[in-house]
């Protein structure tokens, strides 16, 4: 027969969750085997979780940890936190979409080459011209797009130069 600490200490082996709600006991996830001994000795479930040994247990604390941060209200705020005070509150939703946007950032935006400030124009308008980073006059070799500069064609250009 196991005792209350080795069951709470099984269903948190199994992946269950385990929480006290004044005097009863939930859970989640519990392997049914072991849900019908919680339920049958409740109350040493209870005292295992609240007793100091199972405390004790990093594995227990890191659940219990969990399952009070899940109890926490949406909006945790960010007036204690230095360097974000007065920012508004952000729901975890929120700091989701704005970590997925951190790690996906847009593609660059397309330029011309007849918009750039380092494009010298070509003898006739709209025709071909030269590109003034590199010696022989072609887009450099990092930018995307034509393999001349024309000054109406879609390029990608770390050089691009927003002209005046
Ligand atoms: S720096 Fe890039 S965008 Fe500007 S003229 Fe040269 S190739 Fe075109």
């Amino acid at each position: 027969m196991s005792t209350a600490r080795e069951i709470v200490q099984e269903i948190i082996g199994a992946g269950g969750h385990l929480w006290f709600d004044g005097d009863r006991v939930r859970g989640r996830n519990i392997p049914r085997r072991l849900a019908m001994q919680v339920k049958a000795d409740e109350g040493a479930i209870l005292a295992a979780l609240l007793s100091a040994p199972a405390h004790d247990d990093y594995a227990i604390e890191e659940r219990l940890a969990i399952q009070e941060e899940e109890k926490l209200p949406l909006d945790r705020g960010w007036a204690d936190v230095a360097g974000f005070e007065g920012l508004p509150d952000l729901t975890p939703a929120q700091h989701g979409a704005i970590l997925h946007r951190l790690m996906n950032p847009p593609p660059p935006a397309t330029v011309t080459c007849g918009s750039c400030a380092e494009f010298e124009q070509g003898l006739e308008p709209n025709s071909l011209g030269r590109c003034s980073r590199t010696a022989d006059g072609l887009p450099p070799v990092a930018s995307r797009g034509y393999g001349v500069c024309f000054p109406a064609a879609p390029r990608l250009c770390p050089n691009y130069q927003e002209a005046v």
